[in-house]
């Protein structure tokens, strides 16, 4: 679409928190261009409470990405929401939240692209931004590394490894297009070892965190009844969590990504790391005309105004 978007209604869901376990209502508020995602806590009355939904924004990542403003208000768990509002091309949108972090639903992003579908999608006045990836970006940290590169589209490469049986090594790629997403990648859910849930509980984490909600790994094998929904469910949805991350860059991406073993801290050190290196990466207005590179039914429109 060469045209910015937001939703055309509001749409709520209700839920608990993955790991705080809180009850949430979420409701989805059509926004003007350029106001782009943000959240607002409604619960919160004596502080500011609006939280744009930006990289250099994000606090903690080591069990999902949390997003936090100057006065502290946060909203954790906002991956694959994020990645859902990116996949469906939401550029403008106002979550409003009672709570402290995102429901996490059935743990995948296909409730969320339920609910954006529901809400519909409207384009605005304004002609859409790009990120445009112009020279390699990595971030190596022992056996783990992310990279963005230029390309003429969205692109998402993905390996994991792990020890348990049911997951082993999984490499997947894919260009991230609406139907792709939500074909392929929207509907993995996330997954733990039932080891860590002890060990998370004492630290205040996966209190929400049930059988309905992730794939749960015990003695390298999957325990939940149904089994997975995709023999490498785990790397698609390693690569719905990046999708997710990399929509905190507050604009969709013309470049390759590329991550091994990686996770929510890595993406957020990329997406700093990128922001930092000025001939890197280049913001361009996409002509009303044309539409974006990505969308792989307009190749022929392959051209972008400068900003
Ligand atoms: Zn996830």
């Amino acid at each position: 679409m060469p045209f910015q978007t937001s939703v055309r209604n509001r749409m709520s869901c209700i839920g608990v928190g993955l790991h705080t376990g809180v009850h949430v209502e979420m409701t989805l508020v059509p926004a003007s261009a350029d106001s782009g995602i943000r959240f607002r806590r409604i619960d919160v009355t004596d502080r500011p409470n609006l939280i744009p939904a930006q990289f250099d924004n994000v606090g903690a990542t080591g069990y999902g990405t949390v997003v936090q403003n100057d006065a502290g208000v946060s909203v954790s768990t906002v991956e694959h929401l994020m990645a859902a509002l990116s996949g469906l091309g939401v550029d403008n949108v106002t979550i409003e939240i009672d709570g402290p972090e995102v429901p996490v639903m059935d743990g995948s992003a296909a409730p969320f692209v339920f609910l954006i579908e529901c809400a519909g999608v409207k384009e605005l006045s304004r002609p859409r931004r790009a990120l445009v990836i112009r020279e390699k970006v990595e971030i190596v940290d022992g056996d783990k590394k992310v990279g963005l590169y230029p390309a003429d589209r969205f692109s998402v490469t993905f390996e994991i490894d792990f020890e348990a049986d049911a997951i082993g090594r999984q490499f997947r790629a894919l260009e991230v297009t609406e139907s792709s997403f939500k074909s392929q990648i929207a509907r993995a859910r996330t997954f733990g070892f039932l080891h860590e849930v002890e060990y998370l509980n004492k630290r205040g984490l996966a209190r929400g965190a049930s059988l309905d909600n992730a794939v749960v790994l015990s003695d390298g094998k999957v325990l939940n009844r149904g089994g997975v929904r995709f023999g490498d469910e785990f790397v698609r949805h390693k690569i719905l969590d990046a999708i997710g991350d990399l929509a905190l860059a507050g604009f969709p991406i013309q470049g390759a990504y590329r991550a091994v073993r990686a996770g929510h801290t890595l993406n957020n050190q990329l997406l700093r790391t990128l922001f930092d290196r000025d001939q890197a990466y280049e913001i361009v207005t996409l002509s009303p005309a044309m539409a974006p590179a990505y969308v792989p039914a307009h190749k022929d429109g392959l051209r972008l105004a400068m900003a």
